[in-house]
This record gives structure tokens, C-alpha cells and sequence, in this order.
């Protein structure tokens, strides 16, 4: 049987993967030039432990058990997460009582290890938080992890499985016969199929018009961000939430997982045609300032690194849209995907897998035996012990030339993420964390240019930074 994903998201790349354990020939479409290009790679990045999803919404039914699940999909696909628990914060007596009923409501969405800390207990964990602090709702499951790691470790699994990748094609039509899509149309190609997982995104409801199937309309919700330098890393450990509104989870204050801290986002709704508006605003990234500054008082904006956007695949309903079709009948939506929907991602690919193709579709899928659940990530070489290392150079001596100095990545690390498919610098940067620290690039990402450009057997000029167009060099100044 035959089957098509739309879009190699995190939510369609652990579908994908997840659909691999079956005996299946999958194929998934991404019309980007590398996998987690989407909403995936610009958020927040945090496994949320599930108590502010409505009771009864979709949000809370996969939530925490997302969330659980990324223990053991972690150890299998060897991306890291850390548990570093969440706070929300309270500042007011109004806001101590949306505290506890967020403690209620966890408690009926089945959050684990929830408790209420008072502020001495708060302020000996969080000594920098601001002191006028009267309590915060602690959540020891919360997290952080690189999303688009998640997609990238559930692909190369997922095409160890078996499953092909068919990047750089856009979706643009189905061939249907009845109410059966027979073929999916790209802007390349065309390739016959059993079953469709509509997994793209922002663009799912239109994806889903195509079809003629069922969809909720989507519009693009801004998240604007500011990333310091690892040195403030440090001045918070946990996530730091204020207490939400009705509309937001607010501006947050976060550890990333390579030692940053990262404030964000904002929350403006967009509208439905402005789903590629990326760019970030004067107006938000001095929100974030003043905003942030309320929580953690000694924030030095002076180690600014960055700033960038992403944008929440927003829907009236507010709730993730994931059914199958009912008009057309081998067609499955897994739309609206906001937030916390990389924390859902895994369980929405278990319970798409099991309980709506197989259920209530009706599709008889057989488990394989040979499906090898375990994928290894690129060996970060500076944290090796340092006879292990000397060894390695011996072996291979781009082992010992330090490329990114920012975040200590060698040669030999890129050179394994070109290997896996790396064909831009952006795929470089998203594989190793190369060009993500302080420089942002700045010095090493001319010698990652040329480091593609002699594995891949191309010119310089051809090097681009994420679409066939992002060239970065016109040619020679000098011959
Ligand atoms: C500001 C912000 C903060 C967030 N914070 C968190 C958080 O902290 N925790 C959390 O759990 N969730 C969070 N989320 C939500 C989370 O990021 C998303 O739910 C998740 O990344 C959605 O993944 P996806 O695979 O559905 O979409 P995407 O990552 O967008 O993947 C869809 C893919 O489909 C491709 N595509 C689209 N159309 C086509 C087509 N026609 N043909 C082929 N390919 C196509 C796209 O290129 C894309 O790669 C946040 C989101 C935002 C924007």
C-alpha cells in the first residue's frame, strides 16, 4: 500500500516514522530544500508538561502524553532534550488564582508532579526572577529540544525504514477518482497513492482545498523572538512563564539546549496571506524588552546574538484538526498545529497510526519485524574524552580542525551532515549547530561554503543559504 505525506514538519516526519514500522512504501513531499524548514524551526522549542490546554481539547489529549513520550523517542533517535521543569509566575492575587486553577486543570489533563512553590522556594531556585514574585505553578515535566532535530533524527530513521524523501516539490493537486485521491500531483512530478497525511503546516488548509477534503482555515499568528549569547545562559534554569492570558501563553524567558537563552515570542495574528512574513519588528522586539525585564530584571540585551519570527498555524477552533476525511476517503488532516504541537507530535503519529488510518479507516496495516527503531545523531567530537579524540584525528584529521569556534563544531561533523544530506548552509547549520552561536556565522560560514562546495562538487556560486535562489556569492572579484 501506498502511501504520500505532505510535509516533513515534525508532525509529518514522526507520522512518517511512526507509519514505517508498518509494511508500507512511503513517500514524503516537502517542498523546502531540507526537512523541519517550516513552523518547526522557529519556536519556542519547549515540551510543554500540559496544563493549559482546555480540558477536553485535542491539545490537552495529546499534550502530556507527547510529552512523556519524548523520553524514549530521544533515547531511540538520539536528539537531546532536557528536563529543566517550568514556572509559571505569579505577580498579583488575581494572577495567583489563574495559578491554581491552571493546577486544576492540569491535574484533570493528567500533568504529572505538579505543585504550587511559594516565593521562598521559588527565589532559592530561581534567584534572579523578580523578587516581587508572590508564587509559581511548578511543572517538572516541562522541557526544551531542537524541534527541527526532532524532524531531521524521525526522517533519517524513517529512511533507514525504508521510507523515500522527496524534498524541493511542492504539492500543487490530487488526481481523484470517486472520492479516492489516485495520484498526487507536485509541481515536479507526479506519484500514484492509497492514502494521503496531510502534515503541511501552515499551508495544511489549503493543502486539504486541493483535495477537496475537509479543513479548518489557517492564518499565521507572529511569534517574534530575541536569542542572547550563552553568557546570560545561565541566569534562569527553568522555563519561565508568566501567568497566561485567554489568548496567549505570554512572553516567556527559556534556556535553549546549546546554552543560550531565548525570549519570545509575541503573539499578532497575521492575515491569511501573509504565512511567508517572517521578518521581525521594532515594535515587538521592544515588547519582548520591556516585557521580559519584568521577570528576570538583570536581562543584559547588550548579548543579543539574534532575532527572528515564527508563525503559528492559527485557527479559529484554536485546537489541532486531526481526522480523517469523511468526503474523501483516503485522506487524513493533521492541521492547526499550534502550540504545543511539537510537544504533541508523537502522539498525534501513534494515534493517527493507529486509531485513524487503521480504525476508522479501516486500512489493515501489518507491523514489520525487521523496523529498527534506532537512529545516532552526529558525534559532537569536542565532547569526547580527549584520547578518544587524538584517536579519531589520527584516523581523520578533519577530526581535529575546529570549523564553527562559537559552538565547537569540526570539520568532520560537517562534513557528516553533508553526508546525511546537508546541501545548503542552513542544512550545515541545522545538523551541527555550526553558524548558531555568537558570530552567527560571521566567521566560519565562509569556510563552510567551501567545505560544500568541494563534497558536493560544486562552484561557490552555487552555494546557497536555504532556497534555490538564496545564492551568497555572484562569482569572482578576483581571478
Ligand atoms: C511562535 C511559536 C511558538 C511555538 N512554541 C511551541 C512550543 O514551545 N512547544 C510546542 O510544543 N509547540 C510550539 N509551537 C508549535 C509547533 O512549532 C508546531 O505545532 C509544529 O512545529 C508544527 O509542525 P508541522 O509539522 O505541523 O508544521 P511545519 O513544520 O510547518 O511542517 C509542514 C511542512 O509542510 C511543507 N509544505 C507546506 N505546503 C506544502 C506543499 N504544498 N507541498 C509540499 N510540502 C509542503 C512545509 O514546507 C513544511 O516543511 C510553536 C509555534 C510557533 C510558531
Amino acid at each position: 500500500m501506498k502511501v504520500i505525506v505532505v510535509g516533513a514538519g515534525v508532525v509529518g516526519s514522526l507520522a512518517a516514522r511512526e507509519l514505517s514500522k508498518y509494511d508500507l512504501d512511503i513517500t514524503i513531499i516537502e517542498k523546502n530544500l531540507d526537512i523541519g524548514w517550516g513552523v518547526t524551526k522557529a519556536n519556542s522549542a519547549i515540551l510543554h508538561a500540559g496544563y493549559d490546554d482546555p480540558v477536553d481539547s485535542n491539545r490537552a489529549k495529546f499534550c502530556a502524553k507527547g510529552n512523556a513520550m519524548y523520553t524514549q523517542l530521544s533515547q531511540e533517535l538520539d536528539f537531546e532534550i532536557r528536563r529543566t521543569g517550568s514556572y509559571v509566575v505569579a505577580f498579583s492575587d488575581q494572577e495567583v488564582k489563574t495559578i491554581e486553577e491552571l493546577y486544576e486543570q492540569g491535574r484533570i489533563n493528567g500533568v504529572p508532579g505538579l505543585e504550587i512553590h511559594d516565593r521562598n522556594t521559588l527565589l532559592e531556585k530561581e534567584p534572579n526572577l523578580n523578587k516581587d514574585v508572590k508564587c509559581g505553578l511548578w511543572a517538572p515535566t516541562a522541557g526544551i529540544t531542537e524541534p527541527w532535530m526532532v524532524a531531521i533524527a524521525a526522517v533519517e530513521n524513517a529512511v533507514a525504514n525504508g521510507v523515500k524523501l522527496v524534498l524541493n516539490e511542492k504539492v500543487v493537486g490530487f488526481e481523484k477518482k470517486g472520492d479516492q485521491i489516485k495520484k498526487v500531483i507536485t509541481d515536479k512530478n507526479s506519484y500514484e497513492t492509497d492514502l494521503v497525511v496531510n502534515a503541511a503546516g501552515l499551508y495544511a488548509d489549503q493543502v486539504a482545498l486541493l483535495a477537496g477534503a475537509e479543513y479548518v482555515p489557517l492564518h499565521p499568528r507572529r511569534g517574534e523572538y530575541i536569542l542572547l549569547d550563552k553568557k546570560m545562559g545561565s541566569i534562569i534554569k527553568s522555563v519561565i512563564f508568566p501567568t497566561p492570558t485567554k489568548t496567549s501563553k505570554g512572553i516567556l524567558v527559556l534556556p535553549t539546549i546549546d546554552g543560550g537563552l531565548l525570549l519570545g515570542p509575541t503573539a499578532v495574528d497575521l492575515q491569511d496571506d501573509m504565512k511567508d512574513h517572517l521578518e521581525t519588528t521594532a515594535q515587538g522586539l521592544e515588547q519582548i524588552r520591556n516585557f521580559t525585564r519584568t521577570l528576570v530584571p538583570s536581562l543584559d540585551f547588550s548579548q543579543t546574538v539574534k532575532t527572528f519570527c515564527g508563525l503559528r498555524p492559527e485557527s479559529p477552533q484554536k485546537d489541532f484538526f486531526v481526522q480523517a476525511s469523511k468526503v474523501v476517503k483516503n485522506f487524513v488532516n493533521l492541521m492547526a498545529m499550534r502550540s504545543p504541537g511539537l510537544t504533541a507530535a508523537p502522539a498525534i503519529a501513534e494515534y493517527v497510526t493507529q486509531e485513524v488510518i487503521q480504525q476508522a479507516m479501516g486500512f489493515k496495516l501489518s507491523k514489520r519485524k525487521d523496523f529498527n527503531p534506532i537512529r545516532r545523531g552526529i558525534k559532537k567530537i569536542v565532547e569526547l574524552p580527549l584520547q578518544e579524540w587524538q584517536e579519531l584525528v589520527k584516523g581523520d584529521p578533519k577530526a581535529g580542525r575546529l570549523i564553527c569556534y562559537c559552538n565547537e563544531v569540526t570539520e568532520a561533523e560537517i562534513v557528516e551532515a553533508i553526508k546525511r544530506g546537508a546541501r545548503t548552509l542552513d542544512g550545515v547549520k541545522f545538523r551541527t549547530r555550526a553558524m548558531f552561536g555568537r558570530c552567527q556565522g560571521g566567521f566560519c560560514s565562509i569556510k563552510i561554503m567551501k567545505i560544500l562546495e568541494r563534497e558536493l562538487g560544486k562552484d561557490m556560486s552555487e552555494i546557497v543559504l536555504k532556497s534555490p535562489q538564496s545564492w551568497i556569492v555572484d562569482g569572482k572579484v578576483r581571478e
